[in-house]
């Protein structure tokens, strides 16, 4: 039987409720992206202060989830990567011009000020205590970039922990075994209801046919290898972003035998909750970078109930409470859990420290 919790969220509204809308925030972001990467132009992407590039669908994707959540949920936090800074201080710019317009595409009512209180409403600090969502508009600006792998990212946090987590993957083959079958897809977990994959559009759960009954939700788990020798591992593209010579030497301690599968965002999560890979490592560049929030909680939440555990290198548990910040932990270890898990802290521990 149901207890109340499960059925019942915060502020009266079902959890059932609470999950179609982000479904359906998520989906309409995911596709704002697609669209912004199919007719790129060097005027859609620029550097932010911290020198990371920021662009027309880092901007468009926040602001079309930001005005869903407040229109459902008028009273919900959202600790958010961007703001509403580059609109503001360039208003009449191309960048702004091109986020109202595929904004509107959605949403025709929105104008210039709706979309720059959209962006500035995701400030939130997070904590502890309470609910709040948290959001990646495009996880992976790089990959995106490059025609690689990126992510929208949202989840929600109660209490310091994610209890629904969202990523949807444009450009992320809904087989890996067929990767020419259809690309694009949306993974969903949910605290204690496990893990689902979800086509973005269709076409791939219909055969291909393109008139796909877009609510086919397919369970995904984790796949254990025989032995950690056969364990495919994934790490980012980005050597700046995970050590990428620490993560080789834990390879080698642990006797992987294939090449690492790299990836951008956190389908590299995603890769592991569906068995595409058994492990994942994101090895710390430096002591002083802390991992934000929105880049690791629907990550988090989708390889745990998809049967897999996450920590951090420390085997720490990750805190979500901490602020925008993963204050109390370093790196990430993924794993389809197990013995497995254990193994992979060990080596990395030797690694380290070697
Ligand atoms: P990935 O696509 O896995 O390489 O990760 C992309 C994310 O890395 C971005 O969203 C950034 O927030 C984050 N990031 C930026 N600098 C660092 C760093 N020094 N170490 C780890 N992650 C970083
Ligand atoms: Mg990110």
């Amino acid at each position: 039987m149901l207890g109340e919790e499960d059925v019942v969220a915060v502020g009266g509204v079902d959890r059932q409720t609470v999950r179609s809308a982000a479904i359906e925030a998520v989906r309409a972001a995911s596709l704002l992206c697609r669209d912004v990467r199919v007719s790129l132009i060097p005027s859609d992407a620029m550097a932010k202060a911290d020198r990371s590039p920021v662009t027309v669908a880092d901007l468009g994707s926040q602001a079309l989830i930001s005005l869903a959540l407040h229109d459902d949920f008028p009273g919900d936090a959202i600790v958010g990567e961007e703001d509403a800074s580059l609109l503001r201080t360039d208003p009449e710019g191309p960048i702004a011009a091109a986020v109202l317009r595929h904004v509107r595409a959605v949403r025709p009512e929105a104008t210039a000020e709706t979309v720059a209180e959209a962006l500035a409403r995701c400030s939130h600090p997070g904590g502890p205590a309470g609910r709040f969502w948290t959001l990646d508009p495009v996880d992976g600006t790089k990959g995106f970039l490059r025609g690689g792998q990126y992510a929208v990212a949202l989840a929600l946090i109660e209490d310091g922990e994610p209890v629904l987590g969202l990523l949807g993957c444009p450009n992320l083959p809904v087989d890996p075994a067929h990767p020419g079958a259809g690309i694009g897809c949306m993974f969903v977990a949910e605290r204690g209801a496990g893990a689902v994959m979800i086509s973005l559009d269709g076409y791939a759960d219909d055969g291909g046919e393109g008139h796909g009954n877009v609510t086919t939700e397919r369970p995904i788990r984790v796949c254990a290898p025989a032995s950690p020798a056969e364990a495919r591992w994934a790490e980012s593209v980005e050597a700046g972003h995970s050590d990428q010579g620490d993560a080789a030497r834990v390879a080698q301690l642990l006797g992987l035998g294939l090449e690492p599968l790299r990836m951008d965002s956190q389908a590299k999560y995603v890769a592991v909750a569906r068995g595409e890979a058994a492990i994942y490592l994101r090895l710390p560049t430096s002591d002083t970078y802390r991992e934000r929030i929105w880049d690791h909680a629907a990550g988090w939440l989708i390889v745990r109930e998809a049967g897999g555990e996450v920590t951090d290198i420390h085997g720490q548990p990750f805190d979500f409470g901490t602020g925008r910040g993963l204050e109390r932990n370093q790196g990430v270890v993924a794993s389809a859990g197990g013995t497995l898990h254990a193994e992979v802290l060990r080596a990395v521990a030797r690694a380290l420290n070697a």
